[in-house]
C-alpha cells in the first residue's frame, strides 16, 4: 500500500536539511520510498492514497533519549515532602507486581503517542529493577503492542549491593549481587531485543556510569567491575550503553577503566560536570541527554552550550514522567535554549534548526539508529509526524521551523506513523481502547499505593497555598 502524505512544509533533518513547501513524503509498508515537492509527486504517485497534511509541518518522528518506566504511575506523588526518590524506589522494588509495570507501560506509551514521540528510552525503573526479567518484559508490553519505537535500559543500580527486592506475586525477598543483576539484563536482551520487528530494543543501562565513587572521587573496586560487566555485555551482545552521569563520575571512569567511554554511550544529566570532563565526552565520543526540567539540572548545571561548542552530541529528552513533568518533548527543547539564553544573557544560543536536530537525529546517530530513524530520507523507516500549523498560536503561515519549535507542544501533533502505521490522525488515536488503558493504570495504581501503605501521599501538601517555598 502506497501513501502520499502530503503537506505542508516537510523539515526533513536529511543531509542538506532541506525544508521543501509544500512537500510529500511517500510511504510504501514501513518505509519512506520518496520525499520531494507536493506537484510533481501527485503527478508521478497517482494511485497513491493521499493523506491531507496540508495545515500541517511534516517532520521526523520525535525521539526522547531519556525517561523512565514506573515514573507515569508515580507522576507528583508526595509533592512538596522532597522524598519522591524514597518513596518510588520503595514502589518499584519492593511493592509492585509485573500487572504495575504492564499497566504503566500502555499508559506512558499512549502518552508518547499523545506528544507525537515515535522513539523513547525508559530505564527499568527509576534505579533499574533487575531481579527478574519479567518487569523489564512487561514494561515494554505497552510499547510494543501500541506500535511505538521503545529502547528498554536495564543494568545494576546503585550501591549497595547486594540490591534487595520483593516479588508480590510470591511474597519472596531477594538480594542478589552483581552476577544475577548482569545474568537478569542478558536474559532481558535475549527475550526482547530486536522484537516487534525491530521496534523493541535493549541497552544495557546501568543506573550511573560509577556506581560509587570513595572519599577521593575515585572509581571503588566494586563500580570498576560494574563497568567492565557492562561493557563487556555491550560488546558481546552488540548493544549500546545508557546511563546517568553527575559530577565527577566521568573523570573517574576515564582514570579507572577507559574503555567504557565510546561513541555508544549515552550519558543523562551529566549534572555538575567540569569542562575538564565536557572534553573527555568530546574525545571519546560520548553523547550527553539533557532534560532542562529536570531536578538534575535544577540542582547543578549541566554545561550544554560549553558541550556543544566542544563538538559532544547532546540530545534533548524529557526524563519523564515524573514527578514534575511530562513526556512533551517538543517544548523541552525551547526551554533548554532559553535557559542557557538566560544563563549566558546571549539570545543567539540554540538557533531552532539546531534544537529540532537535538530531538530528532542527533539521538538517532547516538543509539546507532540514524540508517534507521531521526530524518526524512527515502530508504528510511517511515516514523513521521505532523504539526498543525492552523491555530492561532502558528499563525500567520510563515516560518514554520520557527513555529514547531518556538511555539509547538506535543498536543499540536495531529498525525503520527511509526513503521508505516498510522497511530494518529485528524488529531485521534486510532484503533486503541483509550478508556481501558486509563482505567487499567488507575486500577493498578491504586492497588500499588494501597499495599505500599502510600494512599495519603497522594494528598497536596499542606503548604502548596500562599508560601514561597514548601516546608
Ligand atoms: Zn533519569
Amino acid at each position: 500500500m502506497t501513501k502520499l502524505l502530503a503537506g505542508g512544509p516537510v523539515i526533513t533533518l536529511d543531509g542538506d536539511r532541506r525544508v521543501i513547501d509544500p512537500g510529500a513524503v511517500v510511504v510504501e509498508d514501513d518505509r519512506i520510498v520518496a520525499v520531494g515537492p507536493l506537484d510533481e509527486f501527485r503527478a508521478n504517485y497517482p494511485d497513491a492514497e493521499e493523506v491531507d497534511l496540508s495545515n500541517a509541518a511534516i517532520l521526523p518522528g520525535l525521539i526522547d533519549s531519556h525517561g523512565h518506566a514506573g515514573h507515569g504511575m508515580t507522576k507528583a506523588l508526595g509533592d512538596g515532602a522532597d522524598d519522591w526518590l524514597e518513596l518510588v524506589a520503595e514502589i518499584y522494588f519492593r511493592q509492585s507486581d509485573t500487572e504495575f509495570w504492564r499497566a504503566e507501560s500502555f499508559l506512558s506509551a499512549l502518552e508518547h503517542i499523545e506528544f507525537g514521540v515515535t522513539t523513547s528510552l525508559s530505564m527499568t525503573g527509576s534505579m533499574p529493577r533487575v531481579d527478574d526479567p519479567k518487569y523489564a518484559v512487561a514494561a515494554s508490553r505497552g510499547y510494543a503492542e501500541l506500535g511505538l519505537r521503545h529502547i528498554v535500559a536495564l543494568g545494576p543500580p546503585n550501591t549497595p549491593w547486594p540490591a534487595t527486592y520483593r516479588d508480590v506475586e510470591t511474597g519472596r525477598e531477594t538480594s542478589i549481587g552483581l552476577d544475577a543483576m548482569m545474568e537478569t539484563v542478558g536474559a532481558a536482551i535475549d527475550q526482547l531485543n530486536g522484537t516487534e520487528d525491530g521496534r523493541i530494543s535493549v541497552f544495557v543501562g546501568p543506573s550511573a556510569l560509577v556506581a560509587e565513587l570513595d572519599s577521593e572521587g575515585n572509581a571503588t573496586p566494586a563500580a570498576i567491575e560494574a563497568m567492565r560487566r557492562v561493557y563487556r555485555m555491550s560488546e558481546e551482545r552488540g548493544v549500546y550503553i545508557h546511563s546517568h552521569a553527575y559530577a565527577g563520575q566521568l573523570l573517574a571512569a576515564a582514570e579507572s577503566y577507559p574503555d567504557i567511554l565510546t561513541p555508544k554511550l549515552t550519558l543523562a544529566h551529566c549534572a555538575g560536570i567540569s569542562l575538564d570532563e565536557v572534553q573527555i565526552m568530546a574525545d571519546n565520543g560520548v553523547n550527553a541527554t539533557h532534560g532542562p526540567l529536570t531536578h538534575a539540572f535544577a540542582a547543578a548545571r549541566f554545561p550544554l552550550t560549553e558541550a556543544l561548542e566542544a563538538g559532544v552530541n547532546v540530545l534533548i529528552s524529557t526524563d519523564g514522567s515524573g514527578p514534575d513533568r511530562s513526556f512533551d518533548l517538543l517544548s523541552q527543547g525551547r526551554i533548554a535554549a532559553q535557559l542557557q539564553r538566560a544563563y549566558f544573557a546571549d539570545t543567539s544560543i540554540l538557533p531552532a534548526g539546531r534544537i529540532l536536530e537535538m530531538m530528532t537525529i542527533d539521538p538517532a546517530r547516538a543509539f546507532g539508529m540514524d540508517d534507521e530513524i531521526g530524518s526524512l530520507e527515502a530508504g528510511k523507516k517511515a516514523d513521521i509526524i505532523a504539526v498543525d500549523l492552523r491555530s492561532a498560536r502558528m499563525g500567520p503561515r510563515f516560518m514554520p521551523l520557527e513555529r514547531v519549535v518556538y511555539v509547538g507542544s506535543g498536543l499540536d501533533v495531529e498525525f503520527m506513523m511509526v513503521d508505516g502505521q498510522v497511530l494518529k490522525q485528524d488529531h485521534q488515536i486510532v484503533g486503541l481502547d483509550i478508556d481501558t488503558i486509563l482505567d487499567d493504570a488507575d486500577r493498578a495504581a491504586r492497588q500499588t499505593y494501597e499495599r505500599a501503605g502510600m494512599l495519603d501521599r497522594l494528598a497536596s501538601h499542606p503548604t502548596t497555598w500562599g508560601n514561597t517555598r514548601y516546608s
